[in-house]
């Protein structure tokens, strides 16, 4: 299905940069003596006026510095308006963040005017932001700033069109926003383009959203990882590669072990079967990671962690998920088995697929699970209860630090609580916020024990039950969050001989022993070369300071697996 283009011209429309913030870091120029100590990461190459350097949903080539002429970035979104970004002349560097991995480019940009440029190919580029730190330090804040300001404009992905309270349009929204994908929001109520297009392809409410691409291509309500494949954010496997590492989970324990692994010169692929981040993605604010005295976004420390591994090389797969490990190792590798029905082949597996959120026992709860239900509290579910009563159930950190986050949106935080205090499973200080926050409701000793609505369409009641009278309570409530524990992501590992504790979690170290009744390094499973880190291990702290130093110290015993001699285990 596609959308045809309309005749709308770049000229028309006000650039999109020119409401970019800190413009001068966003776009520096680039000194004759800078430009002459990057010739050696590249190669000469002209474009004839008119001619595309790079294209919206095709793999990027790399970074052009202009040498000569003026190059036009405009934005397409796929239902035919194009947009200018920016025109860029002699000095400039033309790059997102994207350009680190060979991404798809998420804009055009268009030669005005004979070019030539110095194309540094994305190993190359990599290879100078290592190599020229004080240059590489310019170069890579520019383009971090380069996406997000375009995740702000909303500039330069797919448009998905539907009621913003949809579930489809929540998961989908939620699925490119922790990704770090701009996309756009119309809705059919007051935009004229989705009206028109809705007309066209009469969607059901099942094909709630319907997302145009770059290119025109129009889907109906499609999963994360067909939306994914559209915009060509999923390559296949390189055929025949064996990678040093690969990683399972791209949590903070997983990108931690991708940056210093591939910091350290090995090769690294890492999978995620729904973006980077993981359970800390969901984190409002982490408090206690050292060295952010005020606080950090999970999205934001793991966002940052996720561009230094494709800084030094890692390819982060996302989203692929890992259905299974083959240990056979008939040809000397591991296979991991993807989603896509192909095989990444590893020397080493670092098991770092953390652990799924607990879904309790409520009566009707899977109907109305991504339609009131969330598991995790972000802005945009945030802004779905604006002015309205929220339930979260859980007395752990992770629900105080939701519900404080969502006292900020929502009128009324009822926080639900099994046992009859918050002292044993919250932290002082949160136990503190909340007591201080005057539309935070405890609720203690009590359970949800049902759930009632517009069956697949939206939630409007939670029944309460008090632990110690057994009364039942009705809310009128539309938006429910759990926040009652995790359990491992081990399903993938049945069958390939790596031991698992009585909760599923993966033993390692003394705890186990390998088949030849060695005992395994610290962070080693029972099967040698397979490794295991963060919530994932028995016996770890469960914590994002935790997760990340297991994924620096793995890799020391990546080495000595690997029999690196150069890289001795510290
Ligand atoms: C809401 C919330 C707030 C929190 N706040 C804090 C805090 O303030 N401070 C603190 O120290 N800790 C906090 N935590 C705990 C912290 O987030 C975790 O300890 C940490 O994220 C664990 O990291 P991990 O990488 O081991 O696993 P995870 O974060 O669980 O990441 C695992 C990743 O693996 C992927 N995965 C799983 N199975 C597969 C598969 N088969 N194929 C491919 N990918 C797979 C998942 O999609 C996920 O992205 C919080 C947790 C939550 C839920």
């Amino acid at each position: 299905m596609g959308v045809d283009s309309k005749d709308d011209t770049a000229r028309t429309r006000v650039p999109v940069a020119a409401s970019f913030p800190r413009h001068e870091q966003t776009f520096p120029a680039l000194t004759p003596q800078e430009i002459a100590r990057m010739r050696r990461f590249g190669e000469i190459a002209n474009y004839k006026d008119g001619e595309r350097l790079f294209e919206t949903g095709k793999p990027g080539p790399g970074m052009f510095i202009l040498l000569s002429g003026h190059v036009v970035i405009t934005q397409r979104d796929g239902l035919g308006h194009v947009t200018p970004v920016i025109d860029q002349g002699p000095g400039q560097f033309l790059a997102e963040i994207g350009q680190l991995s060979g991404r798809v480019a998420l804009v055009d940009g268009v030669a005005e005017g004979d070019v030539e440029s110095l194309l540094i190919p994305p190993e190359r580029l990599r290879a100078l932001l290592v190599a020229e730190a004080d240059l590489g330090e310019r170069i890579m804040r520019a383009l971090i700033l380069r996406r997000v300001n375009l995740i702000q404009a909303g500039a330069g992905g797919p448009v998905l069109i539907g009621p913003a309270d949809s579930s489809g349009v929540v998961r989908l929204r939620g699925f490119l926003t922790r990704n770090g994908n701009p996309h756009h929001l119309l809705d059919p109520a007051t935009e004229h383009d989705a009206a028109a297009l809705i007309e066209r392809y009469s969607p059901s409410s099942e094909d709630w959203p319907l997302v145009v691409t770059p290119d025109g291509t129009v889907l109906r309500n499609p999963s994360e990882s067909e939306l994914a494949r559209a915009m060509g954010m999923i390559r296949g496997v390189a055929k025949g590669k064996v990678y040093d590492v690969a990683i399972v989970g791209s949590g903070p324990a997983g990108l931690s072990t991708a940056v210093y692994a591939a910091s350290e010169g090995l090769s690294v692929a890492v999978c995620d079967a729904r973006s980077f981040g993981g359970q800390a993605g969901a984190s409002a604010r982490i408090e206690n990671y050292l060295g952010f005295p005020t606080g950090i976004s999970g999205i934001a420390l793991t966002a940052r962690a996720f561009n230094q591994a494709q800084k030094f090389g890692a390819e982060v797969m996302i989203p692929v998920e890992v259905k299974a490990l083959d240990c056979s190792r008939d040809d000397g590798a591991f296979a991991l088995k993807l989603d896509s029905g192909d095989d990444l082949r590893a020397r080493s597996i670092v098991v770092a697929s953390g652990a799924r959120y607990r879904r309790p026992e409520i009566v009707n709860l899977a109907d109305f699970e991504g339609r009131g239900v969330w598991y995790w509290a972000s802005p945009i579910e945030a802004r779905l209860c604006a002015a309205q009563d929220v339930v979260l159930v859980g007395g752990g950190n992770s629900a105080g630090q939701a519900a404080v986050f969502l006292s900020g949106h929502a009128r009324r935080v009822n926080m639900v609580i099994r046992g009859g205090g918050l002292g044993a499973s919250m932290s002082r200080y949160l136990i503190e916020r909340i007591e201080a926050t005057p539309n935070i409701e405890l609720i203690f000793n009590s359970e949800v024990v049902g759930l009632d609505g517009v069956q697949n369409a939206s939630l409007e009641r939670v029944r309460c039950r008090s632990r110690l009278s057994g009364e039942d309570t009705e809310m009128d409530i539309r938006n429910l969050f759990l926040f009652v524990g995790a359990d491992p992501a081990t399903n993938w590992l049945e069958g390939c001989g790596v031991m698992v504790d009585r909760g599923g979690f993966v033993v390692t170290g003394a705890q186990c022993k390998k088949a030849a009744g060695d005992l395994a390094s610290a962070l080693e499973t029972s099967v040698p070369g397979v490794f295991a880190v963060g919530d994932v291990r028995s016996g770890s702290v469960k914590r994002v300071g935790g997760a990340i130093g297991e994924g620096a110290q793995v890799v020391a015993a990546l080495h000595g697996f690997l029999g690196d001699p150069a890289k001795p285990a510290l």
